[in-house]
């Protein structure tokens, strides 16, 4: 049996990291088994299910790089069908129809509960059972016309062909349900597993008010699709061993519904950065470059190719995110950058800094050559011939540079800004502050 799995969202125009989670899920146990993983879009709530919200969602599939096998079927187009079905059950009497607020807004059409106790074998929770006294029947056709989502969303399941249903355990009561209806239509239960909760430090459902909740938000944030990929991933299901970055193919072959957790998964902002980082550093160099100018471009500067690929150069290993990429360069673009207030004051405003700053830029107009290894020969013989301490030339030398106490490697970035830039740094502290 080959193994086909789908993805089925609601569009609502925002795509939260839990139904994202059990997409990757799907994606990652079809690809394991060399099955099919499908997209079904449950689009009956016209309202909602705008192009745009649509969009949305196709956005953050491709963003995160999850490739559906066929068209996506749109649930919307086969509303014939699933009245179709609740006829076919009528006549079979199987369903039956009332007016059910008595209200005489016309009848709905209910779906008869077999009467008996279930239970299935879940993937991920293992035995579940309920007693036939939780069950009731059911509407599967509203007094309006329209099929209600129990129904289109087992028949589209058994249209798609669907062996195993991946999705949240806020659906278990539904599955319930839902198997009743398979056998009343006569198809083959499909295998279900359902994915706990992702929650909030407090163990609630993690939502907007607990911060990003949905992809959108986390791709404007400057993470990586691939590393909010490996992290979601990770929220719920290990490989068993004590790997965390993954390559996907490393994923889509490790990948076991039983090693998913039964238990919540609590979200970990932290960990999300880390991992990012770990994608950042994983970039093939051209691409952080080409990330770089798109975003400084976006950020409104405007700098020389060549200078600008080795500002970037500098920072390569310290972006943990996109969006830091921007606050971590933009004072080596320009000259009018700010000087951290705090800085100033502990560490440029003090006695005989003035002197160091002074000889230090005579140092450097001396040097033959001004790069990496000059700059820190001459600053280390600097200090050995002055007696000062480390902190006490290198502080100030980059708080004069930079404006900040932190930041890239003080000589690589001496080399890249350039003995004009340097030096014309230097008088201008000088001048601000040490006059
Ligand atoms: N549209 C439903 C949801 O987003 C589908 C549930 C399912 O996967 O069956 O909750």
């Amino acid at each position: 049996m080959k193994v086909r799995t789908r993805f089925a969202p609601s569009p609502t125009g925002n795509v939260h990291i839990g139904n994202m989670r059990a997409a990757i899920y799907n994606w990652l146990f079809a690809r394991h088994h060399g099955g099919e993983f499908l997209l079904r879009v449950e689009d009956t709530d016209r309202e909602r299910s705008t192009q745009e919200a649509i969009q949305t969602l196709l956005d953050a599939m491709a963003w995160l790089k999850l490739d559906v096998d066929g068209e996506p079927l749109y649930q919307s187009t086969r509303m014939e069908i699933h009245l179709e079905a609740a006829e076919l059950l009528l006549s079979k009497g199987l369903a039956y129809k009332e007016d059910k607020g008595g209200l005489g807004q016309g009848e709905c059409i209910i779906f008869k509960m077999p009467g008996t106790d279930a239970s299935f074998e879940d993937g991920i929770k293992g035995s579940l059972s309920t007693a036939a006294e939780n069950m009731q029947d059911f509407v599967i056709v509203r007094s309006n016309g329209t099929p209600v989502f129990h129904l289109a969303n087992v028949l589209d399941d058994i249209e798609q062909g669907i062996t195993h249903v991946i999705r949240g355990d806020d659906h278990i009561e539904n599955t319930y349900r839902h198997m009743a209806l398979y056998q009343a239509l006569g198809a083959d239960v499909p295998n279900f597993a359902h994915l706990p909760m992702i929650i909030n430090a407090q163990g609630k459902p993690y939502s907007k008010r607990d911060g990003d909740a949905f992809v959108g938000d986390f791709r404007e944030k400057g993470f990586l699709g691939d590393a909010l990929f490996n992290y979601l991933a990770l929220l719920g299901w290990s490989p068993g061993d004590d790997r965390e970055v993954m390559t996907r193919d490393e994923m889509v072959e490790a990948f076991d519904l039983a090693r998913c957790q039964s238990s919540p998964a609590q979200v970990d902002l932290r960990k999300l950065t880390w991992m990012n980082g770990e994608y950042m550093l994983k970039l093939p160099t051209e691409e952080f470059i080409a990330t770089c100018f798109c975003e400084i471009e976006k950020g409104g500067i405007e700098a020389a190719p060549d200078y600008a690929k080795a500002v970037f150069g500098l920072v390569r290993e310290r972006v943990k995110t996109v969006v830091d990429i921007v606050p971590m360069v933009a004072y080596l673009f320009t000259e009018e950058f700010e000087y951290e207030a705090k800085a100033v004051r502990k560490k440029l405003q003090k006695d005989g800094v003035r002197e160091i700053l002074e000889q230090v830029k005579s140092i450097f107009q001396a040097l033959e050559i001004f790069d990496e290894a000059s700059t820190d020969q001459a600053i280390h013989d600097f200090i050995e011939t002055s007696g000062l301490g480390f902190g006490a030339v290198m502080a100030p030398l980059r708080i004069a540079i930079s404006g900040i106490q932190s930041g890239p490697d003080l000589f690589p970035m001496l080399e890249v800004l350039g003995r004009e830039r340097v030096t014309g740094r230097i008088d201008r502290t000088l001048a601000q502050f040490l006059a």
